[in-house]
């Protein structure tokens, strides 16, 4: 890999004329990140790339962002590349000429890193030349081919996909790094510790370098003075619609950043960045952020960049509390509501502009066809007035003789995919509890007063089938008995707890965002129900099964322990939190074993696995477990959270225990190391007040 200053003189040194960016130049800058360790030289390399591709080939960013971010579409196109390992190791024997055990990655000299091992073999490969050589890959054809073997289907699709791969291999030089990312890239990995928030900074940050922008915003603001002089904040933000004052002061003050003259280029680069991450997690589709980027100055991006039916939004999600004291200090002073929190799944409902409706699971795949019995139900509620619509909503499981919430164990009994209304087995009930986009109009920058408000008199209630979240308001006062009060009937109610939510103050829709303005309250993780010492994590964990070790005596046959992990999003990698053998029924434990013998690693532990400890066997990172744990301790043999708390040292979970599978969760959304950290401080932080108060009676 060149250095940064190479790198960055070769990206200058391209001129324009290209159809499309020659794949070795991406793979190049990818190299050089991989051997730079700091996020600003990182972004500092990606935004000169971009810089350079917006002037010779702007038609190939959103390329370039998909393979960037080792995607190959939106995440709501269920674009999924449908191959494991053991494919692409078969398709590199195949074109390479070498042989499976030269692939090993823990042979001599390797280190762990498929792709290196390929690079390798094709850098020693034998080659007769009989002619023109094949023209170079260019980023359109590696994206393309990717999106071709995800669409490959029926009996022969595996022997197609590896066709795809085995052509690409050959066009591959043997000097340099295209086959080490390609094959990363079909792992969907690719290792150099870029992640997507990064590449979103040097995107906005490129816009801001680009000699167009200056000339697109001096037309915008001349066009708009002609324009009646209307207020630009307010438009930019809620599009031409918006009656009420904008609450989302961070991206007022961006827009006035970006049009003041004087500001200097960092101030410009925060300000695009707020923007442009506003407008993605609005928008999650790289094709139609560029659009806007390209077609408008960065002040225009969030009138045609923004939340609309059909797109889902990554979901607002919750911090995790575990003490009433702690929910009254978050809320304080503030006017906040409490939400039944009920135990089912996340369901976003779209109603389109021509009539359909979508429904999308927490990660934004698209859920419609498990929910038929819903639609009817759907079109019965919606008040004559109400023609387009986004609503977050929890579809939970109800037994329809009694009227009673069923938990989520009888929900995940459903049939995931193509249910016939007539068939269906587990009746649900939607309980809705916030409306993101109302009758062509974005509102999610509206309080949630305001929202809610609004999803009232967009929709009847359906005792039964279609319901508002039952919740009580609150203006903070010091007192918890009312939040206690409220718990109780939530619980009584086959609830899991309460949601805490601002209503007025900070009080937008944040997609993505795990923000303090949603508490989460579960009555099982109360520090006051946690046993001596009231220790223990606020919720439970989403982990990562890493690998497994065969089991012995009664779980003969099967596997018996597991090794899970949290994700850390910087570096790319899965770091071990437990080794866990308690919870699991033997049902579950028997059909387990063969969905996991599909994803083992033939060539064991991969290199974004940080542990220390063996297993029999590796999996790849599919699937996702809800465990909960006693609490967390500092562990020499385990990497959660590793050098976060303190140097050298990760977290580990002490007595875990499966609770279930969460099938709605990516392993990127399995619980972070972040959260890991923060669990283990305020874990701290309860036992060092505890200890204060027992050594003061
Ligand atoms: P997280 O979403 O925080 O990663 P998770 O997916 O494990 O965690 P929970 O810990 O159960 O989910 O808590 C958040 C979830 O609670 C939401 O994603 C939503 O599905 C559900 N929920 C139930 N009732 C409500 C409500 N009233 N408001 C918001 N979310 C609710």
């Amino acid at each position: 890999a060149g250095t940064t200053k190479d790198i960055l003189e070769e990206i200058r040194g391209l001129i324009p004329g290209y159809s499309s960016l020659p794949y070795r130049t991406l793979t190049n800058v990818l190299a050089a990140v991989e051997s730079v360790t700091g996020r600003l030289e990182i972004t500092d390399i990606i935004r000169e790339l971009l810089v350079k591709t917006i002037e010779c080939c702007p038609t190939d960013l959103p390329v370039l962002l998909y393979l960037l971010c080792g995607k190959i579409g939106p995440a709501y196109e269920a674009t999924e590349l449908g191959i494991g390992e053991k494919n692409i190791v078969d398709a590199l024997v195949k074109s390479l000429g070498c042989s499976a055990s030269s692939l090993n990655q823990k042979g001599e000299g390797a280190d762990g890193d498929l792709g290196t091992a390929a690079q390798r073999a094709k850098a020693s490969q034998r080659t007769l030349n009989f002619g023109a050589n094949p023209p170079p890959l260019t980023c359109q054809h590696v994206l393309q081919s990717f999106r071709d073997i995800a669409m490959c289907s029926g009996g022969r699709s595996m022997n197609q996909k590896i066709s795809i791969i085995r052509k690409l291999l050959m066009r591959c030089g043997k000097e340099g790094d295209e086959v080490k990312f390609l094959v990363r890239g079909l792992q969907t990995k690719l290792r150099c510790r870029l992640a997507e928030p990064t590449v979103l900074t040097a995107l906005a940050q490129s816009f801001v370098e680009s000699p167009r922008e200056e000339a697109l915003l001096a037309r915008s603001t001349k066009s708009r003075k002609t324009d009646h002089n209307k207020s630009l904040d307010k438009e930019d933000i809620h599009g031409p619609h918006e009656s009420e004052p904008s609450r989302n002061d961070f991206l007022v003050h961006a827009l006035a950043v970006l049009r003041q003259p004087t500001a200097n280029r960092v101030q410009k680069w925060e300000a695009a960045e707020a923007i442009v991450k506003q407008a993605y997690s609005e928008c999650p589709n790289y094709d139609r952020l560029i659009d806007a980027l390209i077609s408008a100055p960065l002040t225009d991006v969030l009138r045609s960049c923004r939340l609309s039916p059909g797109v889902p939004v990554k979901p607002m999600l919750a911090k995790p509390q575990d003490s009433f004291q702690e929910v009254l200090r978050r809320m304080q002073g503030l006017h906040f509501t409490m939400e039944y929190k009920y135990d089912g799944e996340r369901a976003q409902v779209h109603l389109l502009q021509d009539g359909s409706f979508k429904i999308f699971s927490r990660n934004s795949e698209d859920t419609t066809t498990k929910y038929p019995d819903l639609l009817p139900i759907l079109r019965e509620a919606l008040q004559p007035t109400t023609t387009s619509f986004v609503i977050d909503a929890e579809a939970v499981a109800v037994d329809p003789v009694s009227g009673k919430l069923l938990p989520f164990q009888v929900l995940s009994t459903r049939k995931r995919k193509n249910e016939k209304a007539e068939d269906v087995k587990v009746q649900v009930v939607l309980f809705v509890f916030d409306i993101l986009y109302l009758n062509d109009r974005p509102i999610l920058h509206e309080p949630l007063i305001q929202r809610r408000a609004l999803l009232r008199r967009a929709f009847n209630s359906i005792p039964g089938k279609f319901d508002f979240a039952i919740s009580l308001d609150h203006h903070e006062n010091g007192d918890t008995s009312p939040i206690e009060a409220f718990l109780d009937e939530a619980i009584a109610g086959n609830c899991e707890g309460l949601m805490v939510k601002t209503l007025e103050q900070n009080a937008t829709y944040e997609p993505t965002k795990r923000s303090l303005n949603w508490l989460k309250l579960k009555k099982d993780y109360l520090s006051s129900n946690a046993g001596p010492g009231g220790r223990g994590p606020a919720d439970s964990l989403d982990l990562v099964v890493l690998g497994a070790n065969h089991g012995q005596g009664k779980r003969a046959g099967w596997y018996g322990a597991f090794l899970l992990a949290c994700y850390d999003q910087e570096a790319e990698e899965y770091q071990s939190v437990c080794k866990i053998g308690t919870g699991f029924s033997e049902e579950f434990l028997a059909a387990a074993k063969p969905q996991l013998d599909f994803l083992i690693l033939s060539s064991g532990k991969p290199d974004y696995y940080n542990t220390s400890l063996e297993c029999d066997v590796w999996f790849d990172p599919k699937i996702v477990w809800e465990v909960r744990a006693a609490d967390l301790s500092l562990s020499p043999a385990h990497k959660g959270a590793i050098d976060k708390v303190e140097k050298g040292k990760g977290i580990a979970l002490r007595f875990p225990r499966f609770i279930r599978e969460r099938a709605d969760k990516a392993s990127e959304d399995a619980t972070s190391s972040e959260q890991i950290a923060d669990a283990y401080r305020s874990q701290a932080l309860v036992e060092a007040t505890l200890s204060a108060g027992r050594s003061k009676f």
